[in-house]
């Protein structure tokens, strides 16, 4: 019998698996399986240990973009420094640029912290605007919405489906996003400090205050002289939470500590990047509690 239940499932598995997707980080991931159910098989490239920026490539990235049929990107020049190599070794028509099956998530969100004049020449990993998106929930159905369509586009045939999924998703997320709101603005008026400009998009939401980061410019290590100007800044602020990721060193944010009092909050950049931020929910309930602590 459950040899038999088995077969079954992987027989569904089989039949109704008809796209390939691959997402370059989970929090994506998570919402395609969302969309998608039983008709997609996601693979997310880029493990949340590490640097968004830097994703370190493996050889078995190359082959897993050679199968896809569709390859979501977060886009906005997060990806540029590990995946256009391995775009180029997987040599896979369907995703290539300007390819049907290639979804720049950047595209549809109303990107923030543009800069007037490109500084990517000194390092700044930001110089298309801040594309740290999905650390807000309040992106989550753009994104949803995004996928929900190429989805449709590339698999017609299962338009109802992915349109019901898409339905479902959205009313679980609004009800969830209406008790988040109200969770949040107990913490109005906030005030907080990056390592690198993760929350932006979340803080310009719930109207915290980032009053500077550990990191001089996007993609920049700390100095001496900026730590001094930044740890002189908190005082003057009363700044009291440091928001630190999991993948870059914690002693800066630690020194930082001693000097003001504050206090260090590890927090994901993505789903399961710390313990318990598993799911949707999870990531962001996490987020939110200890920007607000
Ligand atoms: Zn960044």
């Amino acid at each position: 019998m459950k040899k038999l239940l088995l077969l079954t499932i992987l027989l569904q598995g089989f039949l109704f698996a008809s796209l390939r997707v691959d997402t370059t980080y989970s929090t994506m991931g998570l919402i395609t399986q969302k969309i998608g159910g039983d008709l997609v098989n996601v693979t997310v490239l880029g493990s949340s240990k590490y640097d968004p920026h830097f994703i370190v490539p493996k050889p078995s990235l190359i082959a897993k973009l050679r199968r896809a049929d569709l390859l979501i990107m977060n886009g906005g020049g997060l990806e540029l420094g590990w995946l256009p190599p391995l775009l180029r070794a997987a040599n896979n028509a369907k995703i290539q640029n300007g390819a049907k099956g290639l979804l720049d998530m950047s595209h549809y969100i109303s990107m923030i912290d543009v800069p007037s004049s490109v500084s990517r020449a000194f390092g700044d990993v930001h110089a298309q605007g801040n594309p740290h998106f999905s650390t807000d929930p309040n992106q989550v159905l753009v994104m949803a919405e995004a996928i929900k369509k190429k989805l449709i586009q590339l698999d017609p045939e299962n338009e109802k489906i992915y349109q019901e999924n898409f339905n479902v998703f959205q009313k679980k997320w609004q009800r969830y996003l209406q008790n988040f709101d109200t969770k949040m603005q107990m913490c109005q008026g906030k005030k907080v400090v990056q390592y690198h400009e993760l929350y932006n998009y979340f803080l310009k939401r719930y109207d915290i205050q980032s009053i500077g980061n550990i990191e001089p410019l996007p993609g920049i290590s700390p100095s001496s002289k900026h730590t001094l100007a930044l740890i002189m800044s908190m005082r003057q602020n009363h700044v009291k939470t440091i928001l630190q990721d999991v993948y870059h060193e914690q002693k800066t944010a630690a020194f930082i500590a001693s000097k003001t009092g504050a206090k260090v909050q590890i927090i994901p950049h993505d789903i399961r990047a710390v313990k318990g931020s598993d799911t949707l929910e999870n990531f962001y309930n996490i987020i939110g509690k200890r920007i607000c602590n």
